[in-house]
């Protein structure tokens, strides 16, 4: 049976967590020593090994052998906890999935009691902010004054989520994200075990899109390895990451720099051309900005090494000051895009916004006294009609207009297509695992994503529960009603068309989002100002 890379590569002791050394050193020494807290408290970005502490260190504390910083793997605790994450006298329960008072409280009572069989009773409680305000409580009680053998391990995305009580009587230890460099290394490795061929660019790619968290990584290398049948290329995780054109994207930046607004404009346009959504090309562009300014700045930080030098020589398009403004006005950009202002005039605005700051920049010659350099020739642009000489830059971002709030989805696939857009843009890689699906339907109160059997990594990648969680979070906004997420493999049962009629192949709602595209293109959306006029239908070209 595949097993999915996240499960197989698992850290399994202190020793195997990377990048987080000094919570591994810290909690080695302790158990070493004999000091064991009553509660732990676990914090950091998703999938940096939060959970895989958790679960050392419950193997730890109640290896029969134990407490020892080696569990021995092979007594009842161990083998338990190695194979479902609980045993008899640890349990697990995912606050983001199971909010409940009663559940909460059950599982605190429990670990009230005497340990049946082990050293310790645990409760490992993840994503613990999620817990309600009477669970909180009911943990606050225990943790006053905790029983002899209770221990709890918590762990939590956000910190800032917790009542201060409660963080104040736990021992904490703060994961932090990873780096590309480390994940790509990591990446490597584990390829390298695992028999599959990936290319130094296509690494890099994988690593970047793991946005800090090694699980990502890791699933997304399963995914390209078991699409691509073992040997994955930049071609490959390009097409899984549906990745922004790169080529366009430093086209962009590089017109916008030499004040071509009419460039810059059409380059973007070019962008949206080719399918890509608004909201992720901005994301990119963002990011983009933040690469060069780094690089400027003469910090490398978290740019890949095959970059470097493409990017350095691009940072350079701009003076320094220029790339600081640019990238305050990203910020800004970006507050507008969170706000759920259209990402594609967003995004024009900010470009137009850079394509200026070369003419900014004579405005202070001149108001220096000093020579004027000649401002670079503007090519002529359909959104301005005035394109010659110096002008003000406002370095205030346009107010948007007042946001209308979003319609009502008229039908299931506009809702899927909606659900499908903002999953983009919320994270891009669980989108891109979710168009992995066959299918995605509606059934009653369930939203039921089908995968094919050799798409079982994909699936297994959404069943991680703070995936779940968003993909019921965005599901909810997408449809106005809350779904349960259900992820099936295989094609619909026989005989079941019901089913297989309310599901919605990916077809139509490919068809969809073009056509939300076509809407939010400046020129249709002029055309369709001028005419009144309603889209009907979006031919997709061929
Ligand atoms: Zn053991």
């Amino acid at each position: 049976m595949h097993l999915a890379l996240p499960r197989k590569w698992r850290p399994r002791v202190f020793d195997d967590l990377v990048g987080q050394e000094g919570v591994a050193r810290t909690l080695s020494n302790a158990i070493a020593e004999g000091r064991v807290a009553s509660a732990y408290l676990l914090t950091g970005p998703r999938g940096v090994g939060k959970t895989s502490t958790a679960r050392i260190l419950a193997r730890a504390l109640n290896c029969e052998r134990g407490p020892t910083v080696h569990p021995c793997d092979e007594c009842a605790s161990c083998r338990e906890i190695l194979a479902r994450g609980e045993s008899l006298d640890v349990h697990e329960m995912d606050g983001a999935s199971n909010r409940k008072i009663e559940n909460a409280r059950e599982l605190i009572e429990t670990v009230r009691y005497a340990p049946q069989r082990d050293r310790f009773r645990i409760a490992i409680i993840d994503e613990v902010h999620m817990l309600t305000t009477e669970a909180f409580n009911a943990l606050l009680k225990t943790l006053e004054e905790p029983p002899p053998h209770a221990r709890f391990i918590l762990a939590s995305t956000e910190l800032h989520k917790i009542p201060a009580t409660i963080v104040s009587r736990c021992q904490r230890f703060g994961f932090r994200a990873l780096t590309v460099a480390e994940i790509a290394e990591q990446l490597q490795k584990i390829a390298a075990e695992e028999k599959i061929r990936v290319t130094p660019g296509a690494l890099g790619m994988l690593a970047a899109a793991a946005e800090g968290s090694l699980r990502d990584g890791l699933s997304l290398l399963d995914q390209t390895a078991t699409l691509s049948g073992g040997s994955v290329d930049e071609a490959g995780c390009a097409e899984i990451l549906a990745l922004v054109d790169r080529e366009l994207l430093e086209g962009v930046f590089s017109a916008a720099a030499s004040g071509d607004r009419g460039a810059a404009v059409a380059t973007l346009g070019k962008l949206f051309d080719a399918g890509e959504d608004p909201r992720r090309v901005a994301r990119e562009f963002l990011s983009l900005l933040r690469r060069l300014l780094m690089l400027a700045a003469g910090a490398r930080g978290d740019v890949p090494e095959a970059d470097q030098k493409r990017l350095t020589a691009l940072s350079r398009a701009m003076p320094y000051e220029n790339l600081l403004r640019a990238v305050s006005l990203a910020i800004e950009s970006d507050a507008l895009l969170r706000r759920g202002d259209d990402a594609g005039i967003v995004l024009q605005m900010l470009v137009l916004k850079l394509a200026e700051l070369p003419r900014l920049k004579s405005i202070e010659g001149v108001l220096s006294g000093a020579a004027v350099p000649a401002a670079p020739a503007a090519s002529a642009s359909p959104l301005r009609s005035d394109a010659r000489g110096p002008r003000i830059l406002s370095l205030v971002s346009v107010e948007a207009e007042e946001a209308a709030p979003a319609p009502a989805p008229a039908s299931p696939a506009d809702s899927l297509s909606r659900f499908s857009n903002l999953l983009d843009a919320r994270r891009r890689v669980t989108g891109a695992q979710v168009s992995l699906a066959e299918s995605i339907g509606v059934d009653g109160d369930d939203l039921v994503l089908r995968f094919g059997i050799d798409k079982a990594a994909a699936k297994e990648a959404l069943e991680e529960p703070p995936v779940r969680k968003l993909l019921a979070e965005v599901a909810r906004e997408a449809f106005g009603r809350p779904l349960r997420v259900v992820l099936k493999t295989g094609p619909p049962a026989d005989g079941d068309l019901g089913q297989a009629a309310r599901e919605v192949p990916r077809e139509a709602i490919s068809r969809e989002r073009a056509s939300n595209r076509a809407e939010t293109d400046p020129v249709v959306r002029s055309a369709m100002e001028l005419f009144r006029a309603e889209l009907t239908e979006v031919k997709e070209e061929e």
